[in-house]
């Protein structure tokens, strides 16, 4: 099995969900007592958050690479980015280190292509929806998907609980609810399926809260982990 470097923290409530599903999936496909063979940096988010607030991406491209070098340097055979929006750093990763980098975008690529989905809306932080480098642009380019994402001020709220609410371990059922309203309104729209494209709405909302398939990043991403890490 080979180790799994985690670049996380990125909030550390969803990254407890990486280290979980990592776990139970290696261990429900090896048996016995198996887990996964794990290396995690788990960065403050706050000094993550100032980055992103100042756009300050060369800055955050080198601190995602020296967290990497350290994970390479302590034995992981590959590397997870434990986020959407800090994909943004993907390439640079990549390019510096040695090491497989499995991009976020590519199990959820997939993913949708197996559904047999073609109008697929995006829920993320207003990076992820509106910039092409997170994941939108490789989702095009790659598995040819243009995604609807929500507009305006209802943009700003799914931004909103995301920063102000799941990265701070907040989870309201008012939220909850506002952002079935949202899915409702891009199904109205056309929407087939729903991509949580933040690592935290999965902790929030539920298959229950989306008439439509729902496309889980945390999970679709950690699964892909434990399929590389237990491929020959
Ligand atoms: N974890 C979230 C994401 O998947 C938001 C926090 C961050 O900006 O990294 O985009």
């Amino acid at each position: 099995m080979k180790t799994i470097g985690l670049i996380g923290g990125m909030s550390w409530e969803s990254t407890i969900t990486y280290y979980k599903i990592i776990n139970e999936e290696v261990q429900k496909r090896l048996g016995g007592s198996h887990s996964g063979k794990i290396l995690l940096h788990s960065f403050d988010f706050e000094d993550i958050a100032v980055l992103q607030r100042a756009a300050k991406w060369e800055e955050a491209n080198s601190v995602l690479i020296e967290a990497g070098r350290g994970l390479v340097r302590a034995g992981a055979d590959f590397l997870l980015i434990c986020t959407n929006t800090m994909h943004l750093c993907a390439c640079a990763v990549e390019k510096e280190l040695k090491v497989p980098l499995l991009h976020i975008a590519d199990p959820l690529g997939e993913a949708i292509r197996r559904a047999g989905v073609a109008r697929v809306a995006l829920l993320g932080s207003l990076f992820t929806m509106e910039m092409p480098d997170v994941v939108r642009g490789r989702l095009k380019s790659k598995y040819d998907l243009d995604l609807l994402t929500p507009q305006g001020a209802e943009a700003r709220e799914v931004h909103r609980i995301i920063f102000d609410e799941l990265v701070r371990g907040r989870f309201l059922e008012a939220s909850r609810a506002r952002l079935r309203d949202i899915i409702a309104g891009l199904v109205e729209n056309g929407a087939e399926g729903v991509v949580l494209g933040c690592t935290e709405l999965p902790l929030l909302v539920m298959e229950e809260d989306c008439p439509v398939p729902l496309f889980d990043t945390t999970a679709l991403h950690a699964m892909a982990a434990v399929d590389f890490a237990l491929r020959e």
